[in-house]
C-alpha cells in the first residue's frame, strides 16, 4: 500500500536573528532598535556601551529608538566574504534622538541618495555557516 503523500510542505528552518539584544520585533508590531541612554548623564547610544564614554556610568535605560532616519551617507558594495552575497549596501543613518546607526540598506544599488528619509525594517544581512538566512535590521526607503 503506497503511502499518503504529504501535502503540506516541510517547516522552513527557522530565521537566525542577530543582535537580539539591538532589535525587538514585537508581534504586530514594527520593530525598533534598543538605544541605551545611561542614566547618571543622559547620553544616549547604539549600539551600547558600557561603560558610557561620557561620564564611565555603568547603569543604562533602554529606550526604543525613533524608526524614521535621514540617510547620512552610504555605499553600494561589491566585494562579498562568505554567506555575503554583492552587491549590498552599508550607510550610516541619523535618528532625531542624534544617533548615528551604521546599517545595511535594503534595496537596489545606484537608487539611494544622501539626506533622503529611511525607516527601519528587518531583512536577510547574510547566511550563516550552514546556509540559513540571518535577519537583522536594515533600512529602507521610507
Ligand atoms: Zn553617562
Amino acid at each position: 500500500m503506497a503511502e499518503k503523500k504529504k501535502v503540506k510542505k516541510e517547516k522552513e528552518p527557522d530565521i537566525t536573528f542577530y543582535h537580539p539584544d539591538l532589535l525587538a520585533v514585537p508581534e504586530n508590531e514594527p520593530p525598533y532598535l534598543k538605544g541605551y541612554k545611561c542614566k547618571k548623564c543622559g547620553q544616549l547610544d547604539f549600539p551600547k556601551v558600557a561603560p558610557c564614554p561620557n561620564c564611565w556610568g555603568e547603569e543604562f535605560e533602554m529606550v526604543p529608538l525613533s524608526r524614521k532616519g535621514i540617510l547620512y551617507s552610504f555605499s553600494d558594495l561589491y566585494i562579498g566574504q562568505p554567506g555575503l552575497e554583492t552587491p549590498y549596501i552599508c550607510g550610516y543613518i541619523d535618528l532625531p534622538e542624534n544617533v548615528r546607526i551604521f546599517a545595511m540598506l535594503k534595496g537596489e544599488v545606484n537608487t539611494f541618495k544622501c539626506d533622503e528619509e529611511v525607516e527601519l525594517t528587518t531583512g536577510q544581512i547574510r547566511m550563516n555557516a550552514d546556509g540559513l538566512p540571518i535577519t537583522s535590521y536594515m533600512f529602507q526607503k521610507a
